[in-house]
């Protein structure tokens, strides 16, 4: 691993986008986001609430119609800029990657293969977008019987810190090969790549009001995307707490559809037929990597009691050889965690 030093980048954008445009929050406040890796602040974003978060779905709701440019848009034209705005992430990706290790603190080399995995997610999605379709189902009678595939509506995306760009991606290039409009809102710890992500989605050509994007706080802009009337889905990855109190506001709102990704314990297994350093490798990988902030991190690890002692020895080993430091450093391996702001 190389030990060279990549430079943290400039920000670019800090601003809420509604309708392809760049605005402030109505509110005038911004949050300031900070530099988990030397505790400083970064920059002041604009601080949507409620109210930005009812203009973002208006926005999304006036895209959506019947007869709009994103409803009467072919399908594999939807996949077509799913496709340019893969390109695009493709083609910004060593600044994404600086972005997203100055905002959360993940060492670059691991950001640069967020934004490989976020260029994946939107490739993958963008071939699926004329590929949805329904069933004929042979029945009783003088009758056709069919199903078909509509895009379910105003989708609200409300994404983690942990990996904020590839996790904002996939979200909404799967609502958006499906035809659907979004309002998303990124972790006040990290919002700064998926606000730079605005930029790409408008140079791609999504029509105005497909992507909405509201920087802010969960119990304001979250919640308001989560009890909004006018949201048909929300797609939150997060905490255990935080889904309960999003399937809550759906129960006492419109009832809208909720998808819900939230933490979970994953053990590994290890049995004695093993290559053991291959083994001791990846469970440690599997603990430390993202500095162990991953939803599926191996934070158990089964192992047979014939090679046990063996197994925690060479991994206390590994563990005490693992390379803490500045995550702009390419030979780090882990960076600081994600500054929470309690
Ligand atoms: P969190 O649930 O507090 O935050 C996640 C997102 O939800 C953020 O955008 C946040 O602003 C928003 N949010 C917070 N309160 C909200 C509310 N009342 N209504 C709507 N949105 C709201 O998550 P956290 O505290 O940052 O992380 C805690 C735990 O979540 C982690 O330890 C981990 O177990 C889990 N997690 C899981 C994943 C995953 O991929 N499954 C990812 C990140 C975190």
């Amino acid at each position: 691993m190389s030990g060279t030093r990549v430079e943290p980048p400039e920000v670019k954008y800090t601003q809420i986008f509604i309708n392809n445009e760049f605005v402030n929050s109505i509110s005038g406040k911004t949050f300031s986001t900070i530099n988990p890796s030397n505790g400083e602040k970064i920059c002041d974003v604009q601080e949507g609430d409620k109210a930005d978060i009812d203009v973002a779905v208006k926005a999304a709701r006036e895209a959506f119609k019947l007869g709009s440019t994103w409803r009467t848009m072919d399908a594999s034209g939807r996949g077509l800029l799913l496709y340019k705005l893969a390109d695009l992430i493709e083609r910004d990706a060593d600044y994404l990657a600086r972005l997203e290790t100055l905002d959360s603190g993940k060492p670059y080399k691991d950001a640069t293969i967020d934004m490989v995995i976020a260029t994946i997610f939107c490739r993958y999605f963008a071939g699926y977008a004329d590929k949805i379709h329904g069933k004929t189902i042979p029945i009783d009678g003088p009758f056709f019987c069919y199903t078909r595939h509509e895009p379910v509506g105003v989708c609200g995306l409300i994404v983690p810190w942990n990996f904020p760009f590839a996790i904002f991606i996939s979200k909404l290039a799967m609502a958006l090969c499906c035809g659907c409009t979004c309002v998303a809102k990124p972790a006040e710890q990290t919002p700064l790549t998926t606000i730079y992500g605005a930029t790409l989605i408008k140079e791609a050509g999504f029509p105005p009001g497909v992507v909405n994007i509201v920087p802010g706080y969960g119990p304001t802009a979250g919640a308001a995307i989560s009890e909004h009337m006018n949201v048909d889905k929300v797609s939150f990855t997060g905490s255990t707490e935080v889904g309960r109190i999003i399937k809550a506001a759906s129960a006492m709102s419109n009832l809208k559809r909720v998808t819900l990704e939230l933490g979970g314990k994953s053990p590994n297994i290890i049995f004695a037929d093993v290559d053991m350093d291959f083994a001791v490798e990846n469970a440690h990988q599997a603990l430390f990597g993202n500095m162990g902030q991953v939803c599926c991190a191996g934070s158990r690890t089964f192992v047979q009691e014939d090679i046990y002692d063996e197994f925690v020895k060479k991994s206390v080993e590994r563990a005490k050889k693992r390379v803490i430091g500045d995550p702009y450093v390419g030979s780090t391996e882990s960076g600081p965690q994600v500054l929470l702001i309690c």
